[in-house]
C-alpha cells in the first residue's frame, strides 16, 4: 500500500439519486466500503479501516466523482441539492485483529490500544433479565492520555441503568467502535430482537451495522432534534409528539402539522428515516426510550474521575457497578408492590379512565370508548387499538377500564414481566465482587505488559454536556 493512502481528504457531495440518511439503508458502510476500494483501486482483500467525520449525517455521502462536486460548487446551479462538505478519512491499513481478550495491544511495540470490559454478572442479567434495549455512547477522556470512554447500558424494569460494558480507546472512530462493539457481540450476541439507542455519529452506525446486522440501530430523538433548528417551544413540543406517537395515524397528523409550520425540519426529518426515530414506525419495541440520556447520565456520573489512569476508571467502573447491585438487590428485596414502584406509578397514571364506556365482545375482545377514540382490545393476544399496551408493556387506559368491567382488583396480569418482582429481583441476584487490593493479586509470570497509549486529541462537534431533556 502506498503510505499516502494513510491520510486524505476528499469533497464529498449530496447525490440526490442517493439522498438519505446515513443511517438509512441507502448508504450502508459496505457501500462507503466499497466506494474507497474503487477510488484507490484497492485490492479486494485489501484490509481497511474507515473512519469519517461529517458535520451533518443528514444526506448520503458519494465520494466517487470529485469532478462533478467541483462543477456544481463552480457553478452554483445545483446548489440547492447538492452541496459539498470537506469529508477527512483516516485509513489505517495495518493488519487488524479482534483479539480475544480484554486488553490488547496492538502492534509489537505493546502500546495499549484499547479495553473493554464487561462484566459477567451484568451480560447475564442483561440476556437473562433486561428488555434487549442496549444505549451506547462515548464521553472524551481528561486525562494524561486523553482517549474516549465507552459505554453501554440497558435499563431494568424500574427504569434504572444496568451498565452493561465500558472500555477505553483512543477516539470516537470507525475501528474503536468495531472492535469494541466486536466484543461485545462476543459476550450479547446478535439477535434480531436487539435494540440499539445512540446518537447519529457515523462510527456508531457502521460499528452497529457491521458487528450486529441482525439488530436494529435507532437513534437518539435529542440528538436529533438539535440538528433541526426548530424555531420555538411549540415546535418542538410537536416533534416529541411526532417521536413518540404509538399510533400511525398520531405520527401522520403531527407530521403534517410540522410540514407546515417548519417543511425544512419535516425533510430532514423524512430523510432521517421514520423508523429510527418514531415509536409507532420502529420495527421493535422501543418501550420509553426515546433517547439515549441514560447512558450519558452514567457518563456524567464519571465525570470527575475522566482524569484518572485507565485502570482507575476501570475499577471505578467495576465498584460503580457493585455498588448499584448492592443497592437494588436491597430495593428487589423489600418491594410493596408485585410490580416496580416505577411501574406502578406508570399504570396509576393511567387510571384516568373511570368514565371510558366499555363494551364486551367475547371473553377476550372489547371494545372501548374513550371519549376520542373506540379502542379494541384483545387481552389474549396482549394488543390495544392504541398500540400503548403492546409498545411499552404497562397496561393502556383502555385495559385499566376493561378490567374495572371486569370487577378484577388490580391489572397487574396485564404488565409485561419485565417490571414485576421476580425479574426485577433476579436482575440484581448476582454479586458483583471486589478485586482486593492490587499488591495481593497473584500476577502470572508471562502476563503482557502495555506500553502507554497513543491517545487521539478528542474529536470536536461533540454537544458537551448534557442538559437532559425529558423523554
Ligand atoms: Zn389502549
Amino acid at each position: 500500500m502506498s503510505s499516502n493512502l494513510k491520510n486524505f481528504k476528499c469533497l464529498i457531495h449530496f447525490n440526490e439519486t442517493q439522498r438519505g440518511s446515513i443511517l438509512s439503508e441507502y448508504l450502508t458502510y459496505s457501500m462507503l466500503h466499497e466506494m474507497v476500494m474503487q477510488k484507490f483501486k484497492l485490492e479486494a482483500n485489501a484490509v481497511i479501516n474507515l473512519s469519517f467525520k461529517l458535520s451533518s449525517f443528514d444526506f448520503a455521502v458519494d465520494i466517487t466523482d470529485d469532478a462533478e462536486v467541483t462543477d456544481c460548487v463552480q457553478t452554483k446551479k445545483k446548489l440547492k441539492l447538492v452541496i459539498s462538505l470537506k469529508l477527512s478519512l483516516k485509513m489505517d491499513l495495518s493488519d487488524y485483529e479482534v483479539p480475544r481478550v480484554l486488553v490488547t495491544c496492538r502492534n509489537d511495540n505493546e502500546v495499549f490500544e484499547m479495553l473493554f470490559i464487561a462484566i459477567g454478572a451484568s451480560i447475564r442479567t442483561f440476556l437473562n433479565y433486561l428488555r434487549p434495549v442496549l444505549m451506547i455512547d462515548a464521553a472524551h477522556l481528561k486525562g494524561l492520555y486523553k482517549g474516549t470512554n465507552l459505554v453501554a447500558v440497558a435499563m431494568d424494569g424500574n427504569n434504572q441503568i444496568v451498565p452493561i460494558a465500558f472500555g477505553i480507546c483512543k477516539g470516537e472512530t470507525g475501528p474503536c467502535w468495531s472492535w469494541w462493539m466486536s466484543v461485545l457481540k462476543e459476550c450479547i450476541g446478535d439477535n434480531p430482537n436487539l435494540l440499539f439507542i445512540s446518537d447519529r455519529h457515523a462510527a456508531i452506525a457502521l460499528a452497529v451495522e457491521k458487528e450486529f446486522p441482525l439488530a436494529f440501530h435507532a437513534v437518539c430523538c435529542r440528538h436529533l432534534m438539535m440538528n433541526l433548528g426548530l424555531k420555538n417551544k411549540k415546535r418542538k413540543g410537536l416533534f416529541w409528539k411526532i417521536c413518540k406517537a404509538y399510533t400511525r395515524e398520531d405520527y401522520a397528523t403531527n407530521m403534517n402539522t410540522l410540514q407546515i409550520v417548519q417543511p425544512d425540519a419535516h425533510e430532514k426529518l423524512c430523510r432521517a428515516g421514520p423508523q429510527r426515530w418514531s415509536r409507532a414506525h420502529c420495527p421493535l419495541v422501543r418501550y420509553n426510550y426515546m433517547t439515549s440520556n441514560s447512558v450519558e447520565s452514567v457518563n456524567a456520573c464519571s465525570v470527575i474521575y475522566r482524569k484518572e489512569p485507565v485502570l482507575k476508571l476501570a475499577e471505578t467502573y467495576r465498584a460503580m457497578v457493585q455498588e448499584w447491585y448492592y443497592k437494588r438487590r436491597q430495593l428487589a428485596a423489600n418491594m410493596t408492590y408485585e410490580i416496580t414502584d416505577w411501574a406502578a406509578n406508570k399504570v396509576v397514571k393511567k387510571m384516568k379512565s373511570a368514565t371510558w364506556v366499555v363494551k364486551g365482545v367475547n371473553a377476550y375482545q372489547y371494545e372501548v370508548s374513550d371519549g376520542q377514540y373506540i379502542r379494541e382490545v384483545n387481552l389474549q393476544t396482549g394488543i390495544c387499538g392504541c398500540r400503548k399496551w403492546q409498545l411499552s408493556g404497562l397496561p393502556c387506559g383502555h385495559v385499566i377500564a376493561i378490567t374495572r368491567f371486569l370487577g378484577l382488583t388490580d391489572c397487574v396480569h396485564y404488565v409485561a414481566d419485565w417490571f414485576k418482582k421476580p425479574k426485577y429481583q433476579a436482575t440484581y441476584s448476582e454479586s458483583i465482587h471486589s478485586l482486593g487490593n492490587m499488591q495481593q493479586w497473584e500476577f502470572p509470570e508471562n502476563i503482557q505488559k502495555a506500553i502507554p497509549p497513543r491517545m487521539d486529541n478528542p474529536q470536536p462537534g461533540r454537544p458537551k454536556n448534557t442538559k437532559c431533556i425529558q423523554s
